[in-house]
């Protein structure tokens, strides 16, 4: 399926109350009116649908990456915060169930009881606080578990509270056709809910890991190897992503993504390069062997598979390298015989993982592989600086490079420069796939 499928089934949604809600053909009301309450049920929608956008489904990580799919679950929230807020403003009827002074008829009334007003202004005052708890996560005094825990307990305060004022409240409300949309809505978000946090844990129980060793591989990087216990290898492609788990317990908020490193064909064993970032990562080299591990299931769109290239260009930033690892260790073990271009760089020489494995790369025919240090030692021999337009231009710069794929994996600044030197070296956007390891 096409991603713009799937963007096009998203719009589908966020606008099919506006067409259920003409499809009553209620009586006329002024244009505000109807764009107060359009904007009020298509925020609804766009909120259900955002349960379903962070429920890791593979149908859309895979298609568009968990990357993509997180800053579209951001994006559309401020989207309906935007709507929301424009919301009861718009109206030029009153909320409230008493017809006004100049309104004995209550022709201007919307009908609003004690509770649906309630569950209204709750929803009103309770979705800015938590879209900037988001915006502003990095700044808040808790970590990040604590946070996604306060996320989703939020999320679902405020969804019960627009289900609520949704189904008592204003002219739209008592269509059963409608409702039956909402109840749809309501139950994919439940459904999202229960996947991720019931019954992919308890899929995972049936398939525990344990780790099997932790190597210090670079600066503040390491090497974590899990192994089945029941022998059961993990299916994935090379270049995606999983999430671990580490514990007596998969029923736990306590899980962080890193891409697989390994290739497919080393599988039982499963190898992660991980780099000290915070609390989790940090701890890493402590972890004793044997340690419980869990795994989701892989993720990601950053794969060859299904992909046409004359040659395989790879370009990564630090510890972006650990999916680009796994797709030229995977093009190694099949044979793979197309040109291969490894572009990797870091700050410095310590930074580097993997470096007489990636210098045995290099001695492989049509292979190249460049490290670019920002600030190396006296006596470093390579390119230095920055990855930049100019380096992109000289190192592909093969008569085809344009039918080469691009595998891009690094830190956000170094994602846009190096996507934009592709295109404006002539390489179609199709044959560019990024991963970023923030989302924000
Ligand atoms: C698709 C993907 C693949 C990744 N692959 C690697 C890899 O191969 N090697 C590597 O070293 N790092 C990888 N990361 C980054 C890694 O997940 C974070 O560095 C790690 O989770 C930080 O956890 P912490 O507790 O040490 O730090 P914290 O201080 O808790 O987190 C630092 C930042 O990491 C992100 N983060 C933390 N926990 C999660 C979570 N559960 N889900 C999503 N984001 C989170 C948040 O942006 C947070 O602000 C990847 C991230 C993603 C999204």
């Amino acid at each position: 399926m096409h991603p713009l499928f799937l963007f096009a089934g998203y719009l589908a949604v966020a606008l099919m109350p506006l067409l259920l809600g003409a499809l009553q053909d209620l009586p006329p009301r002024h244009w505000r009116d109807e764009i107060a309450s359009g904007l009020g049920m298509s925020a609804f929608a766009i909120l259900l649908v955002e349960f379903v956008l962070s429920g890791r489904f593979r149908t859309i990580s895979a298609r568009i990456g968990m990357d993509v799919t997180m800053r579209f679950h951001q994006l559309v929230a401020r989207t309906a915060l935007g709507f929301v807020i424009l919301h009861p403003f718009l109206y030029l009827t009153s909320p409230m169930g008493t017809p006004l002074p100049y309104d004995p008829t209550g022709q201007f009334t919307l009908g609003l009881d004690t509770g649906s007003m309630l569950t209204g202004v709750l929803a009103w005052v309770a979705l800015p606080c938590f879209v900037l708890m988001s915006i502003f996560r990095d700044q808040l005094p808790y970590r990040y578990e604590a946070w996604r825990a306060m996320h989703a307990l939020g999320a679902l305060v405020i969804a019960g509270a627009v289900t609520h004022h949704t189904f008592e409240a204003g002219r739209y409300s008592a269509d059963p056709l409608l409702a039956g949309f909402w109840v749809l809505l309501l139950a994919g978000a439940l459904a999202s809910l229960v996947w991720t946090y019931l019954l992919s844990p308890l899929r995972e129980a049936r398939h525990p890991y344990e780790v099997s060793s932790v190597a210090k591989i670079a600066l503040k990087t390491w090497e974590l190897t899990l192994r089945p216990k029941d022998g059961d290898a993990l299916p994935f492609e090379a270049g995606q992503f999983a999430w671990l788990k580490l514990g007596p317990s998969p029923f736990t908020l306590a899980e962080n993504p890193f891409s697989i490193a390994s290739a497919p064909a080393e599988r039982p064993d499963v190898r992660f390069v991980i780099k000290e970032v915070g609390d989790f990562t940090r701890r890493i080299g402590k972890v004793a062997p044997g340690t419980n591990a869990y795994l989701g299931r892989a993720h990601g769109n950053l794969t060859l598979t299904g992909r046409e290239a004359k040659g395989v260009a790879l370009i990564a930033g630090g510890v972006g390298i650990a999916p680009l690892l796994s797709i030229a260790r995977q093009m190694q073990a099949d044979g793979d015989t197309r040109p291969l271009t490894l572009l990797y760089g870091n700050r410095t020489a310590g930074q580097i993982v993997y470096a007489e494995e990636l210098d045995r790369l290099a001695d492989r025919a049509d292979t190249k592989v460049v490290h670019v240090l920002s600030e190396p030692a006296p006596g470093w021999s390579g390119r230095k600086g920055m990855i930049s337009a100019e380096l992109i231009g000289e190192i592909f710069d093969a008569e085809d490079a344009r039918d080469w794929l691009y595998i891009l994996c690094g830190p956000p600044a170094m994602l846009e420069l190096v996507e934009d030197a592709l295109l404006a070296h002539g390489v179609p956007p199709k044959n560019i796939l990024a991963e970023q390891f923030y989302y924000d």
